[in-house]
Formats: C-alpha cells, sequence, structure tokens
C-alpha cells in the first residue's frame, strides 16, 4: 500500500478521533462518540498493519491475536467497580511501551542523522524515555492503591518536593550526557539510568496521593500516557500516534482540570504530585472518622409513605447503587412518582461512584431520561426546596464536613447539599465510611432518616411499597 494512501487513512482516522472526543462530551452523544472512535482506530491498524513499514506479518499477526484475546478477555470480565484500576493499568502499558520504543530506537543503528536532526530525535528520545517510565510506575501504584493491595494512604518522606527536584535535574543531566556526547549511536547507558530514576519519580509521586485524591491522579495519568504516546509517535515518526497521543493528553489534562475544580484542588499540585496529602489534614479514619451520635432509621414501607407525599424528590446516586445494581427498580420507582405528579431528578456528583460519569452509563443503561439527570452546580441551590432527597449508597459525595471539618481529608471538595431539604433518606448497608474513609455528620442530621439494607433490596422494597 503507497504511503501516501496510509497518510490520507490516518487524516481520516485522526478526524474520526476528534469527532469521538466530541460526541462523549455529552451523554446523548456518547454512544455514537465510541462508534467514532472504534471506526477511527480500525482504519488506524488496518493501515498501519498493510502499510509498507510491515515487514513480518508473523510478530505482528501474534502480537494482534495475543494482545487482542487478553484485552478482550479483561474488558469481558471486569466489573463497573473495578473500571479505575483496569485504566490505570492500561496506561501503564503505555508507558512501558514508550520507554521500550525509546530504547529501541537509541539501540537502532539503521539511520544515520546528522546536526539539528539528529539532536530533535535524541531528545524526543529522552523525553519518551522520561514521560514513559514516570507513567509507567505511577500507573502500576495507582493501580495498587485502587486495588487495595498498596495501602491509600499518603506515604509522606521528609522533604519530598526536594527529592523530586533533585531526581527531574538528575534525568535532565543524563539526558543532557545522552544527547551532548558527539557520537552518532551514543551509549545507552545514561538512557538506562534515566529510566531507573524516572520509574521512581513516578513510584514516589503517586505513593504520595491519599486515596480520596485518586480519581484525579488516575485522570492526570490518562493524560501522561497520552504525552509518552505523542512522544512514541515522534521516534516512530509516525503522524497518528502523534495526533492520538496529543489528543489524549489534552482531554486527560482537561478532565484533571475539571475534576480538580469540582474536588476544589489546585490543578499545579497535582502535575507536582504529592496532592492531597497535606500534613496538616486528619489522615483517611482519624478523627474526623468518629461517630458522632444516634441515627433515625425508617423503614421501606415509611420511605415509600414518605415518596407518595411528595412533589419534589431528588435522587444522589453513588458508589453504593453500582455496588448493588440497584439503578434498575429505582427507575420503576421514579416513573410511578413522576407518573403521580412528582418532579424527580437525579443529582450527579462529578466524582460518584469510582470513575468519571460512572452513575450517567449506570442510569442511561436503566434508560433514565437524560434531561431529569442533572449536574452538581446545576441542582445544587434546588435543595431547600426539595421535599425528599433520597441518597442511595453515596457517602463522601453528601458528607457536611468537607464544607465545615477543617481536619476532614475531603474538606474543600464541593458536595451535594441534601440535607438541606426537608427529608433526607440515607439508604445503605450499615453505618461504614465510604472511600475516603471519615465519618458523615449527614447521618446524625435531625431531618436526615437511615434505610438501612443493600440498595437493590431496599429499593425493591419502596417499589412493592409504592404499588
Ligand atoms: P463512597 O465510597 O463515599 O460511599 C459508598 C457507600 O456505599 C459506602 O459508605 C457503603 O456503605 C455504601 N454501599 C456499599 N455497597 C452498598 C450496597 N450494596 N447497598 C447500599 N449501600 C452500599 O461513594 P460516593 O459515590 O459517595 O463517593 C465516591 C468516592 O470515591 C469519593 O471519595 C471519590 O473521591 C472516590 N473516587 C471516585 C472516583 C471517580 O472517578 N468517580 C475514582 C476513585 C475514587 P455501607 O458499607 O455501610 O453500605
Amino acid at each position: 500500500m503507497p504511503e501516501t494512501l496510509v497518510t490520507i487513512a490516518y487524516l481520516a482516522a485522526g478526524i474520526l478521533f476528534i469527532f469521538s472526543l466530541g460526541g462523549l462530551s455529552a451523554q446523548e452523544s456518547a454512544r455514537r462518540g465510541n462508534v467514532f472512535g472504534m471506526a477511527g482506530m480500525l482504519i488506524a491498524v488496518l493501515f498501519t498493519a498493510f502499510g509498507p513499514r510491515v515487514e513480518s506479518y508473523t510478530v505482528l499477526t501474534g502480537a494482534l491475536v495475543v494482545g487482542g484475546a487478553i484485552g478482550a478477555l479483561l474488558a469481558a470480565r471486569v466489573e463497573m467497580t473495578s473500571m479505575p484500576q483496569l485504566v490505570a493499568i492500561l496506561h501503564s502499558f503505555v508507558g512501558a511501551a514508550a520507554v521500550l520504543v525509546g530504547l529501541a530506537t537509541a539501540l537502532d543503528h539503521s539511520q544515520m542523522l546528522d546536526g539539528v536532526e539528529r539532536t530533535i530525535h535524541e531528545v524526543e528520545i529522552v523525553v519518551g524515555i522520561f514521560v514513559g517510565a514516570v507513567t509507567f510506575t505511577g500507573s502500576v501504584i495507582a493501580y495498587g492503591k485502587l486495588q487495595g493491595t498498596i495501602r491509600s494512604k499518603p506515604m509522606l518522606l521528609p522533604g519530598r518536593h526536594a527529592i523530586n527536584l533533585g531526581a527531574i535535574l538528575a534525568c535532565v543531566y543524563l539526558g543532557w550526557m545522552f544527547i551532548s556526547v558527539d557520537d552518532p549511536f551514543p551509549s545507552i547507558g545514561p538512557l538506562l539510568a534515566c529510566t531507573v530514576i524516572a520509574s521512581l519519580i513516578g513510584i514516589h509521586l503517586v505513593m504520595a496521593i491519599g486515596g480520596a485524591d485518586m480519581p484525579v491522579v488516575v485522570s492526570m495519568l490518562n493524560s501522561y500516557s497520552g504525552w509518552a504516546a505523542a512522544a512514541a509517535g515522534f521516534m516512530l515518526k509516525n503522524d497518528l500516534l502523534i495526533i492520538t497521543g496529543a489528543l489524549v493528553g489534552s482531554s486527560g489534562a482537561i478532565l484533571s482540570y475539571i475534576m480538580c475544580h469540582a474536588m476544589n484542588r489546585s490543578f499545579l499540585s497535582v502535575i507536582l504530585g504529592g496532592f492531597g496529602a497535606d500534613e496538616g489534614a486528619a489522615p483517611a479514619g482519624g478523627a474526623a472518622a468518629q461517630p458522632a451520635g444516634a441515627v433515625k432509621s425508617v423503614s421501606a414501607d415509611e420511605t415509600a409513605e414518605l415518596l407518595r407525599d411528595a412533589k419534589s424528590v431528588v435522587v444522589v446516586p453513588g458508589y453504593g447503587m453500582a455496588v448493588a445494581q440497584a439503578q434498575y427498580p429505582l427507575f420503576e420507582v421514579t416513573k410511578i412518582l413522576r407518573d403521580q405528579g412528582a418532579n424527580v431528578r437525579f443529582a450527579i456528583h462529578p466524582v460518584a461512584g469510582r470513575l468519571p460519569g460512572h452513575m450517567n452509563v449506570l442510569l442511561a443503561e436503566a434508560k433514565v431520561p437524560y434531561d431529569i439527570v442533572l449536574e452538581m452546580e446545576e441542582i445544587n441551590d434546588d435543595f431547600p426546596e426539595t421535599a425528599v432527597v433520597l441518597v442511595i449508597g453515596a457517602n463522601d459525595i453528601v458528607n457536611p464536613g468537607a464544607l465545615d471539618d477543617p481536619s476532614s481529608p475531603i474538606y474543600g471538595m464541593p458536595i451535594l447539599e441534601v440535607w438541606k431539604a426537608k427529608t433526607c433518606i440515607v439508604m445503605k448497608r450499615g453505618m461504614a465510611s465510604g472511600y475516603a474513609g471519615v465519618d458523615n455528620p449527614l447521618f446524625y442530621k435531625d431531618n436526615t432518616r437511615m434505610l438501612f439494607g443493600d440498595a437493590k433490596k431496599m429499593i425493591d422494597a419502596v417499589l412493592t411499597a409504592l404499588k
């Protein structure tokens, strides 16, 4: 296949990826966005495979079959609630690939470059290896923290910012050593040393971040993996890899910014690492996690009664709804209440559940209409005029401590102010804390009622009572 045809195909794939990102930015068009993305990727793989650069179909077919089979198996088996871990480990593959491409390019003595061209090529190698190694080990640590195999508590070494800065300067020096040697094929010793140091930076940066802040970290690593892919694209002289890497890198950075905003964190402190690990803050499960009074429980029948009398209802879903898969009977409840004339809406916190858009996906699965699913800032002012709020398996995202308890690890995170409604019913199995490991003063408020039990069983019981 001629090179020009491949270039045209890459351009088409790049445009499809842009349409894909555009589609994924709204719930109504997300499905279409995915189709564009899949079409773009199919074009990219086919035209690369049949392009002029591929020499061995045996290796390519082997890699495609083995990689495709592992990917398909993992994707088919993964629980929705374990998606962040899967995303984190996939980012690590991109980082590892960039490191390997960098080392392989440095060892490839088939092209002879001179002058500025050679310097640029060597800078690409150093940058690709550095970003790739940080992404690789950072993502592996993020995976371990999300999976629970590594303690989510931040590891704070004394002088950690100085350590990071020193390590970055060491990598710059090693990179310069590699580039400045007046030899078309310099030794890869400095590159290997740079790989080791950058890998340690990745470990150290993510180890210093507390569990409650992992969503932003996963999104940042997503961005890093994009830049690592773009660097690999430069090394391999593959335009589509550069375009795709830049799209992933910038969209990941924008998503991180949006999430930082939602969690009231500073973007810069995330990039520098060590964020969310304020020495002054109480550690998760510390003082802020102590119980603070008695709670009032309520039965499913009483909940149905309260809902039947309510003119306006807001449902706040969280991680527990995902675990229980309560979205289907929940939509049945919603339909009954709407048929009775109640204004029922859903309030979505940007970090509800365990991945961005988690709740939107579950509600879309259950066919909840998009127009009654509102973002936090669209609905937060409406709670004082709401008769009943149903909090289903959510905890951190409705924790008033985030607003008024400076010792809380989630202090400063904007939350859904559900206690401002007339009655707030919280559905969960017991008094366990949420992801951030802090107790929730909401449970002890006068107008809060606890409906204890598995969210699906409880919603089923409410549904039966309503019918
Ligand atoms: P939380 O993790 O704060 O709370 C979930 C609650 O659900 C728990 O307290 C648990 O209590 C309850 N629960 C668990 N299983 C069930 C069940 N079967 N039935 C009923 N209740 C159940 O979830 P939120 O959605 O409120 O907050 C999300 C948290 O996750 C935030 O801290 C966020 O930072 C973090 N995070 C978010 C990511 C994202 O991108 N969205 C990614 C990673 C982390 P009990 O055991 O008593 O039932």
